[in-house]
């Protein structure tokens, strides 16, 4: 099923894409320039230029219809391939549903997931809609009690109460929270900025460092590996340097200014990149050119950040709900083809006596090396021998033995 879709999508991106359709508009055009050029020098022979271009101009739109064609096709199979793939299956019955009764968290799992991803402006108008048309009081059955806000084991902790008292979902203090870390990672990924990531690093240093993180040197060396190298970033608010040298010499003295309180626990690295100086004629032949030549260096800085912003406002690094999704994509299928086996043998999806047992009615294990209950086994057996419901395998009753979970 895979491969078909696969297949058909490389298919139409050989065949279904308008490259040669487009060459052949423009060869038409060219032909109707040229005829338009003779004419205008030389109206005279405007007669025959007309009729010389007759068959030209249709060959030249035939060919775009070919093109157009194979195209169609291609297109056509493509969503044929999807379908196949897609099929309109229904999903699981909502008695399986866990969650359906519970409106109000599906929409703060929404909004958190909204804010988190920076949509912020779409965040904040779905959280005013959902407030202003809340969903049914939950059932009084529900776990939502049980489900209350973040951790609060973090001390440092920046903000993480995102529930009102009436239990709404508080969303202003995410919003802001969400929208400095948007603004740092836009600073970090389009303009190269390091400034607003070193400096909230700097401030939220000591939960950092109790979490053994290394975001705050991470982005310190690379705003070192900048200014070694001469490249343009914003200098760092609190060390930027008056008095105009640059390159190697312009990080030394950053190095001295802002490496002080990671001697210690970065003697190493420090000692690396300070080593570098002796190489700076020939960096990329030195043993620290992955150091300074590391493409990766901005986006690992950047997800490092996320990660670290994330959880200090008790977050995991990536979006709940998308995980959550993902695994259901990647698990759903799998289920539904065991629910439809179950269905046509006739098993329910779990029985009572599927369970791993009681006391009174523990797993027994046939000689076949299948389990099942001992209910099961008494009445499938009825004190002599049995099939086993699995396997072929035939045995008595007595032979079973009891499995202890
Ligand atoms: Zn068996």
């Amino acid at each position: 099923m895979e491969e078909t879709s696969q297949a058909a999508h490389e298919r139409l991106e050989r065949k279904g894409n308008l490259k040669k359709s487009v060459d052949h508009v423009q060869e038409t055009i060219d032909l109707l320039m040229k005829a338009r050029a003779t004419i205008a020098a030389d109206p005279s022979v405007a007669t025959t230029t007309l009729a010389k271009l007759q068959t030209p101009v249709k060959q030249s739109l035939g060919k775009v219809n070919g093109d157009l064609k194979e195209i169609h096709a291609s297109l056509g199979k493509y969503s044929k391939a999807l379908d196949k793939k897609f099929k309109d299956k229904p999903l699981p019955s909502s008695s399986n549903d866990a969650l359906s009764s519970h409106a109000s968290l599906i929409n703060r799992a929404i909004a958190m997931h909204l804010l988190r991803e920076g949509q912020l402006s779409v965040a904040s108008t779905f959280i005013s809609e959902a407030n202003t048309h809340p969903p049914p009081p939950e059932a009084p059955s529900s776990p939502a009690a049980s489900v209350t806000s973040p951790d609060h084991d973090m001390q440092d902790t920046v903000q993480n109460d995102f529930t009102n008292d009436d239990g709404t979902f508080r969303s202003e203090p995410l919003q802001k929270q969400f929208a400095q870390m948007y603004y740092i990672l836009h600073e970090l990924r389009n303009r190269k900025n390091l400034a607003p990531a070193i400096l909230w690093a700097r401030q939220h240093s000591q939960v950092l460092e109790t979490r053994g993180s290394n975001l705050e040197f991470e982005l310190c060396r690379l705003y070192f590996v900048c200014q070694y190298l001469g490249l343009d970033t914003s200098d760092d608010p609190v060390t930027s340097d008056p008095n105009g040298i640059s390159g190697p010499l312009k990080a030394i003295r950053y190095a001295q200014l802002a490496f002080g309180n990671f001697a210690t626990r970065y003697t190493r690295e420090i000692n690396q990149l300070l080593g570098s100086l002796c190489f700076h004629s020939n960096l990329a032949q030195s043993p620290y050119a992955h150091i300074f030549y590391n493409e990766s260096a901005w986006d690992e800085v950047a997800s490092s950040f996320t990660r670290e912003f994330c959880s200090l406002l008790g977050l995991s690094a990536d979006s709940p709900l998308y995980l959550a999704a993902t695994a259901g994509a990647i698990a759903l299928p799998t289920l539904l083809k065991l629910e439809n086996i179950m269905k046509e043998k006739r098993t329910e999806w779990t029985t009572r006596q599927e369970l791993p047992g009681t006391d009174a009615n523990p797993p027994m294990m046939m000689p076949c090396g299948h389990v099942i209950a001992k209910e099961t086994l008494d009445r499938l057996s009825k004190g002599g021998r049995l099939k086993c419901p699995y396997c072929p395998g035939e045995s008595l009753a007595r032979d079973a033995r009891r499995v202890y979970l």
